[in-house]
């Protein structure tokens, strides 16, 4: 037989042999009623005296011993025991993970600040406290966006792409920079995660500047050469067999001239990430006037189409934008044959303004797409240098839509041509936008 079956059997047997006894002293004193009731009042007494005592250690049992009772009461006691015992044994082993866990990440040398889905602050580790000058416990509950004010990561919350992370200059006037990227988890928390990226935008900064500085140097001697050269190759007393070597040196003076130019260009462009704001730029005036240059190069595609299919004006810095735009015509006439044709686009949607540039020029290999915004990453650098590029073009494009909050979008297919499209959010057009306004034909 089981224990617990025995117990019971013992525990009714008690009970029975209590009925017995009481009808036993009842028949003695002639009254069998007053008898058992006797009996059965001491067996309550008892019971209920039990359940004082297993009461009562409840209550103190963290550091009152079990009471030293026999039979059922005594085995819900051994039960409540072991309970008691599993319990701390789970507490003592997850208050020792957490601390595992806390320890560890307060080692981490970036910042871990976690975030609810109401994007207020819930953990954050030691570095995130030091970074984000966070109070341990006045600023948990506060929302990150209230702690957090500049603009930058502001923007970057709302726009809910957190795949890159965004730099931000927390006290302005000191060279301190933080990096902050949200990983999203679970149901609508963040976890945001901080780092310090001083030391690499610092010297990010240095080669800025030098090469700002060494193409700012370099211009001036150029622009000497330049002129000397020119009159030269204007000299009709030039010997005649050094008219090609001079004709070619004006063509390599002449490169180096536009490398300087878009070196200079870039390093403009880079001094700040900030978005311009800008005025109403008339993209269809614009396009019409690319068009015209294109169609005044010496070779050029044989037909150069503008479709314009929306009213609807770009806000922007209208130089950088001309540049940007510029250098997209430049390259699709630059890579596309005679008999090939360019088209530029323009049009608006819900998700904004786009402009395309499409030609049928010699396309590019799939595998180049990704690096083409590259600084001087040519396909064919004996083709760029024949048409003479400088291999910062796309990188100038990049910056100028990184700065107008756009992204550039590439599709080619090898000989049969390419599109680079410009994707502009909405914020950056002047109206809603309209039905097909004008085509200009070749
Ligand atoms: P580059 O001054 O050499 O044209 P870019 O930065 O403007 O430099 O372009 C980088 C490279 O991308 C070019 O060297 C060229 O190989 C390729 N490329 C750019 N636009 C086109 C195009 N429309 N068709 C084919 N290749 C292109």
């Amino acid at each position: 037989m089981q224990p617990a079956t025995q117990m019971w059997w013992f525990t009714i047997g008690r009970v029975l042999a209590t009925v017995v006894a009481g009808l036993g002293v009842g028949w003695l004193f002639g009254n069998l009623g007053a008898g058992l009731a006797a009996a059965l009042a001491v067996h309550l007494g008892w019971v209920l005296a039990n359940l004082f005592r297993l009461e009562w250690w409840l209550r103190h049992r963290n550091y009152a011993d079990p009471p030293d009772v026999g039979g059922v009461w005594g085995e819900i006691i051994a039960q409540v025991v072991r309970l008691h015992r599993r319990k701390r044994f789970h507490k003592q082993r997850f208050v020792q993970l957490m601390r595992q866990l806390q320890r560890s990440t307060a080692a981490l040398p970036n910042g871990v600040v976690i975030l609810n889905a109401q994007r207020e602050i819930i953990w954050f580790n030691r570095m995130a406290a030091q970074l984000l000058e966070l109070r341990s416990t006045a600023d948990l509950g506060l929302r990150i966006d209230n702690l957090l004010r500049e603009p930058e990561f502001l923007r970057y919350l709302g726009r809910q792409d957190y795949s890159n992370p965004v730099v931000i200059r927390p006290t302005i006037g000191e060279d301190n920079y933080l990096s902050l990227q949200v990983a999203p988890y679970g149901d609508g928390q963040l976890l945001l995660l901080v780092s310090d990226v001083s030391r690499q935008m610092r010297l990010e900064a240095v080669r800025r500047d030098f090469v700002a500085n060494a193409s700012h140097e370099l211009r001036s001697p150029l622009t000497v050469i330049s002129g000397y050269l020119e009159t030269l190759g204007q000299d009709p007393a030039l010997d005649p067999d050094l008219a090609g070597p001079v004709a070619e040196m004006r063509r390599q003076a002449e490169r180096m001239t536009s490398i300087i130019r878009d070196l200079l260009e870039l390093s403009r462009l880079e001094e700040t990430d900030e978005i311009v704001g800008g005025a109403p730029i008339d993209v269809a005036a614009l396009l019409s006037l690319l068009r015209k240059d294109v169609l005044a190069r010496a070779v050029h595609p044989h037909e150069v189409r503008v479709r314009v299919e929306s009213t609807a004006q770009l806000i922007g810095d209208d130089p950088e934008i001309h540049s940007a735009f510029s250098n997209l015509v430049d390259n699709a006439a630059k890579y596309t044959p005679p008999e090939g044709s360019i088209e530029m686009r323009w049009w608006t949607d819900a998700e904004g303004g786009h402009l395309a540039v499409s030609d049928t020029g010699f396309g590019i290999p799939s595998e180049h797409i990704p690096r083409l915004t590259e600084r001087f990453y040519r396909v064919d650098a004996g083709r760029s240098r024949a048409t003479g590029g400088s291999g910062l073009g796309l990188a100038i494009v990049k910056h100028v839509l990184q700065r107008h909050g756009a992204r550039l979008e590439v599709q080619s297919i090898l000989g049969e041509g390419s599109t680079f499209t410009c994707h502009f959010p909405p914020e950056r057009l002047t109206r809603p936008p309209v039905a097909a306004l004008t085509t200009e034909p070749a």
